[in-house]
């Protein structure tokens, strides 16, 4: 049976993108997600410039733009009696912004994993973790063919999202959790003039704008969690009224299409858990979740798992740097105090 370094449950923008930067240093990698690849995800799109930064360092933002993504050259921020338009300034050089579909991203992560040497299996889900003397050896996952699989790796990483199966089966505790404030649902509409990316705020309401793939634009409308009975009894009337708070959009949005069925979530909750134990971690959303609004989740999983590009004396401890480094980013403090006196598995 091979022993892989690290075993990654989940293969989108943090467990992809962690796959490819360990393999890439040389360890050995095996990553599973129980989904095909493309296949999307609920999930808006836009990404700051703090956010292709990354992909630049990691030679994959040309390959980004030449799916036909669109680049984003402005953001405009409008609260009603202000508004703010503008280019947020460039990260270690890079500031262009671009707003791809997931399908399209995901893939792209996925396809630079493998390149890197990665062991990319999917429609294969993780079902345990395997514990030897209280420590995470590996992982039993069920193949398509409804097989089980144990796959034994030093250390096994939960890149599997907000409800992350890894983090429930180690234990994981959620040590802040401020629950879900807002909800809302988006719809992707054709030939929609924008200048950018568009974020109205209003008062419990938010609109987000995004051109991504295709001459599409992805518009979400927002609004605060106490209100998600109301908008789901009637979508389309709720979506709608949201939009008519920005008067300019809603002008533009009366003469095109609407493109696709409107997709909704009111679980958008903040949080951050437990993010490691002896044999395993947590990154992405499973480590940390916060809302969607600011459109910062693809580059947090991104940051977090950023490092430096020089090879290490060995892949081991190149992993753990990483995973540390993960560690640091996503726990506040006094979190870290905690979870040092309390010393869980
Ligand atoms: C409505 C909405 C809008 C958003 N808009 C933006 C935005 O504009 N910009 C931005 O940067 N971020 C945005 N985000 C946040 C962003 O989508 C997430 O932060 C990001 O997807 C986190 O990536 P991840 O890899 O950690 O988790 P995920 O993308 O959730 O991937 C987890 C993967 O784990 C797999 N998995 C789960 N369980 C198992 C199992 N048992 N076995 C095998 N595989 C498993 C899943 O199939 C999935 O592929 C938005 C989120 C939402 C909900």
């Amino acid at each position: 049976m091979t022993r892989y370094d690290v075993f990654i449950v989940g293969t989108r923008c943090a467990g992809a993108a962690l796959a490819m930067l360990l393999a890439r240093n040389g360890c050995r990698v095996l990553a599973a997600d129980r989904a095909q690849f493309p296949t999307d995800t609920i999930s808006t799109h836009f990404l700051w410039p703090r956010t292709t930064s990354f992909l630049a360092k990691w030679d994959l933002l040309d390959k980004l733009s030449a799916t036909g993504c669109p680049a984003i050259h402005r953001v405009t921020a409008d609260y009603g009696a202000v508004s703010i338009s503008g280019r947020p300034s460039p990260v270690d050089g890079t500031g262009i912004m671009y707003c791809p579909r997931r399908t399209i991203l995901d893939l792209l992560l996925v396809e630079a994993a493998r390149a890197a040497g990665a062991e990319i299996r999917e429609a294969t889900t993780f079902r345990e973790l395997i514990w030897q003397n209280d420590r995470v050896v590996g992982a039993r996952v069920q193949a398509r063919d409804g097989k089980f699989l144990e796959e034994r790796a030093t250390i096994v990483v939960g890149a599997d999202g907000l409800w992350s199966p890894v983090a429930r089966a180690a234990g994981a505790i959620t040590d802040i959790n401020c629950g879900s404030l807002t909800c809302g649902y988006y719809a992707y509409w054709g030939g929609v003039p924008t200048d950018g990316v568009e974020f109205y705020v209003r008062h419990g309401r938010d609109i987000l704008v995004f051109p991504t793939h295709d001459g599409l634009t992805c518009i979400w409308a927002g609004r605060s969690h106490d209100d998600w009975d109301l908008y789901r009894a009637n979508v389309e009337n709720t979506y709608r009224e949201i939009i008519s708070l920005a008067p300019s959009l809603a002008e533009r949005l009366g003469s095109t299409r609407q493109m696709s069925p409107f997709k909704g979530t009111s679980k958008l909750p903040n949080f951050y858990r437990q993010s490691f134990g002896r044999g395993w971690v947590l990154v992405g959303d499973a480590a940390y979740h916060r809302d969607p609004l600011a459109g910062m989740g693809i580059g947090d999983a991104f940051w977090a798992l950023s490092f430096s590009r020089t090879r290490s004396q060995t892949a081991l401890r190149e992993t753990r740097r990483v995973l540390m480094h993960h560690w640091r980013v996503t726990n506040p403090p006094s979190a870290k105090k905690r979870f040092r006196s309390s010393n869980t598995r």
